[in-house]
C-alpha cells in the first residue's frame, strides 16, 4: 500500500495540523518492514456514500462522515475506521482532533491492550467512535501478530452466528419494494418506524414478504400508550422485537411498556457503556450493542458477557460502516442474540473485502485480525 499516498489523502489542512501523530507516522511511512518499535497511526477521512437515502424517525441523510485509521507496529498495519451518523454529536472534525491529541508512539508493546485503552479513554470524554477507531485497528494489528482471527482467540464458533437483518427505511411503496427485492438473500429484515404512516410501511413490506422483521422505531413513539399500541399490533405481524420504541430518558416509561410488552424492548440510543447495561436491567429486555458507541471491541466484549449474566439478551448492530469495521463486529456475532450488520452492504464505496455473507449470516474470514483487507484501488 503507498503509506504516502493514505496521508496525501487525508488533506493538507489535517496533515498541517497533525502534531504528535504525523510526525512520527511520516517518520516510517515507507517501508512494511520497519520495525518502529512502537505504536505509529495514522488516518484519513473517507465519506460513506449510502445507497439510499436513509430515512430516520428525526432524521434523513445519503452519506455518513467516516474517519479510516491504520495503525502500524513493526511493520504489521491494522485497520480501524471511526463512522459519525451526525445524532451522535462526532464529525471528521471532531475525529481527527481527537486522533492528533493521541501520542500512541509512547507504547512500545501493543499487547498492553487494556492500558492502551484506557490511556485512549481518558484522553477526553465522549469521542466514542474515535476511540472506537483505535481499538478496531488495535485489535487488526494484535490479530495479525498472533495470526489468529479473534473469533478464535475468543473461543467462539461461526457455528453460533445468527443471520443478520436487512435494514429498511421508511419511503415511497415503489423504493420499498425495490429495497425488499434488493434483500432478499436476508433472513430477517429490520424495520425504521416511528415516522408517519409507519404502519403502513410494515403493511406495504407484508405484501410482498412473511420474513421476520425487527422493528426499530428510534425513539420515534412519544407516550408509553402509543408504544404499546404499536407493540401490541406489531406482535400479530411476524415481529421478533422492538428497538427503542421511545425517547431514551422515558426510562420509567419504558420499564412500564416492558412489563406490558408481547414483544422484547431493546435499548439503543439510551445505551452506551458498560455501566448502562446495569442500569437497565428490568427497564429494557436487552442491548443493542455498537462498536461506534461502546469505543470498540474492548469495551463491547465485556458489555456482552455481562448483559447476558444479567439474562438480557444482546443484540450486535452497527453504523453504516465499510466492511472492516462490520468485520469486527463479525468477530464477536457468535456470542449474540440477534445480529444487525448490514452496514456495509448500505453503502456504495466500501473499502474492504474478506466478509463473506453466507445463508442470511455474514461470516468473518478464517484470516488473522478481523480478516479484511483494502479492495484494489482503494488504498
Ligand atoms: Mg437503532
Amino acid at each position: 500500500m503507498d503509506r504516502r499516498k493514505f496521508l496525501l489523502g487525508s488533506g493538507a489542512a489535517l496533515i498541517a495540523s497533525s502534531s504528535l501523530v504525523s510526525l512520527s507516522a511520516f517518520g516510517c511511512s515507507t517501508k512494511k518492514t520497519e520495525k518502529s518499535g512502537h505504536l505509529v497511526l495514522r488516518f484519513k477521512p473517507y465519506e460513506l456514500k449510502l445507497k439510499h437515502a436513509f430515512n430516520l424517525a428525526k432524521s434523513s441523510r445519503t452519506t455518513t462522515p467516516g474517519v479510516q485509521v491504520e495503525l502500524e507496529y513493526d511493520g504489521i498495519v491494522g485497520y480501524g475506521e471511526a463512522s459519525m451518523p451526525p445524532y451522535l454529536g462526532e464529525s471528521v472534525e471532531s475525529v481527527t482532533t481527537f486522533l492528533n491529541s493521541l501520542d500512541l508512539a509512547q507504547f512500545t508493546d501493543p499487547f498492553r491492550m487494556d492500558e492502551i485503552l484506557s490511556y485512549v479513554d481518558s484522553v477526553a470524554p465522549n469521542n466514542r467512535a474515535a476511540k472506537a477507531s483505535i481499538d478496531i485497528a488495535l485489535h487488526d494489528l494484535l490479530g495479525k501478530i498472533m495470526g489468529q482471527p479473534w473469533y478464535k482467540i475468543w473461543g467462539l464458533s461461526l457455528e453460533n452466528i445468527h443471520p443478520t437483518s436487512f435494514t429498511i427505511s421508511n419511503d415511497t411503496p415503489e423504493v420499498v419494494q425495490q429495497k425488499i427485492k434488493e434483500s432478499e438473500a436476508f433472513k430477517v429484515l429490520k424495520v425504521k418506524m416511528g415516522v408517519p404512516g409507519d404502519k403502513e410501511l410494515i403493511e406495504t413490506i407484508r405484501k410482498s414478504t412473511d420474513r421476520p422483521l425487527c422493528v426499530d422505531a428510534n425513539q420515534g413513539w412519544d407516550t408509553k400508550e402509543e408504544a404499546l399500541e404499536m407493540c401490541n399490533w406489531l406482535a400479530d405481524k411476524n415481529c421478533l422485537f422492538v428497538e427503542q420504541p421511545l425517547p431514551k430518558e422515558m426510562i420509567d416509561e419504558t420499564a412500564w411498556l416492558r412489563e406490558r410488552s408481547p414483544l422484547p424492548i431493546f435499548a439503543d440510543e439510551a445505551f452506551q457503556r458498560l455501566p448502562d447495561v446495569i442500569k437497565f436491567k428490568g427497564v429494557y429486555d436487552g442491548i443493542n450493542i455498537k462498536l461506534m458507541k461502546s469505543t470498540g471491541l474492548h469495551e463491547a466484549y465485556k458489555m456482552a458477557v455481562l448483559a447476558k449474566s444479567l439474562g438480557m439478551k444482546v443484540m450486535l448492530g452497527c453504523m453504516t460502516e465499510t466492511s472492516c469495521a462490520i468485520a469486527a463486529a463479525a468477530q464477536l456475532s457468535p456470542m449474540v442474540d440477534f445480529t444487525d450488520l448490514d452496514g456495509n452492504v448500505l453503502i456504495a464505496n466500501d473499502r474492504f473485502e474478506g466478509l463473506s455473507f453466507i445463508d442470511g449470516k455474514v461470516i468473518p474470514a478464517d484470516k488473522p485480525g478481523l480478516g479484511v483487507s483494502i479492495i484494489k484501488g482503494k488504498e
